[in-house]
């Protein structure tokens, strides 16, 4: 029989106190630190397994099996499972964050689709590439221009005039080669070819903010039984979520509905042909972060804090605000 090998949590500061046998565990600047009881064999036990590269096979821990399966069970020790170089420090943060199962090759798995890859799909692409997404399929009609490179991280002066997809494309490619990217340089609308493209995927983020593209986007979603999570921002806001999971959550049309409702001018269309959206790189990027983060959480099957909600974060102030995302009576996704 194969022994299991185990590490200490790598996150972790341990502490002994031998005069008082006391353990003291703590992780970062706002965890709590956990203090424990401990024999001098346990005590014994720790210190061989703290030194540099310590891996113990399951039977070391016999005479300790008690602090064992408590250590184990307070993710004090993990078992030692292979981790590719590349994504170790991520994978210490999954631990971090409870995260269960083989994530690298869970995120290697999985497809997402980006619907605009402007400042906020573009960027969140090539964070969802270094973090080991599987493919990413983007789906864009416009073209880089030079107000872009204020906020598109993978956006660069040589890119001005090419179609964001193939510079997204480009851009992924040199950042994980092992990360398959396909693209489709059209505007996304109500099309089969559309639909038929972004259908096998996992996710879709929509960073789009052509009213008809949330509607078509909504559609996918609640036809093809896909998560969809929007971000993007609203003056001097950024915004992100809701997550919408059809059809446990409300939609996109719930909300346009709750709009026409209260005659807000969210529902009305702009007359003003000058007009022109604020976009500001830290915004941008603060937004995308936050909907790259739920995009992995939701991956890996962990909590996602957006389902059926929105974060709103002002910029000015770094206050911010949850609002909910609440079923329309007459919507058909329920
Ligand atoms: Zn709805």
């Amino acid at each position: 029989m194969e022994l299991h090998k185990y590490k200490i949590n790598p996150a972790l500061s341990v502490k002994i106190d031998s005069s008082n046998a006391l353990l003291s565990f703590g992780a970062g600047l706002n965890s709590s630190r956990q203090w424990a009881e401990a024999s001098a064999e346990d005590q014994q036990l720790l210190r061989k397994l703290c030194q540099p590269g310590a891996r113990l096979t399951e039977d070391f821990f016999s005479p300790c099996r008690a602090f064992f399966e408590w250590a184990l069970k307070n993710s004090i020790i993990l078992r030692d499972e292979p981790s590719s170089e590349r994504f170790s420090r991520h994978e210490i943060y999954y631990s971090l964050a409870g995260a269960e199962g083989e994530q690298t090759s869970q995120l290697a798995k999985s497809v997402v689709g980006i619907i605009g890859v402007g400042g906020i799909g573009s960027t969140s692409a090539e964070l969802l590439a270094r973090a080991g997404v599987g493919h990413l399929k983007l789906i864009d009609g416009d073209r880089v221009e030079l107000s872009n490179l204020t906020r598109g991280i993978p956006f660069d002066e040589e890119n001005v005039g090419v179609t964001k997809v193939e510079a997204v494309e480009n851009r992924i490619k040199a950042v994980n080669s092992k990360t398959g990217v396909s693209g489709v340089a059209e505007f996304f609308a109500d099309k089969k070819e559309h639909f038929e493209f972004l259908k096998d995927c996992d996710i879709l983020l929509l960073s789009g903010d052509r009213p008809e593209c949330i509607q078509i986007a909504n559609r996918l979603s609640l036809q093809e039984r896909i998560p969809l999570l929007q971000a993007g921002y609203v003056e001097t806001k950024a915004t992100i979520g809701p997550l919408i999971l059809p059809p446990s959550t409300g939609c996109l049309n719930c909300e346009y509905l709750w709009a026409v409702d209260r005659n807000s001018s969210a529902a009305l269309d702009n007359q003003n042909q000058n007009f022109q959206a604020a976009s500001y790189g830290p915004a941008n990027n603060l937004s995308l972060s936050i909907a790259s983060n739920e995009i992995i959480r939701f991956l890996l099957g962990m909590p996602c804090e957006l389902f059926g909600q929105r974060l709103i974060i002002d910029t000015l102030t770094y206050e911010t605000l949850k609002q909910p995302l609440t079923v329309h009576e007459e919507c058909s996704c329920h």
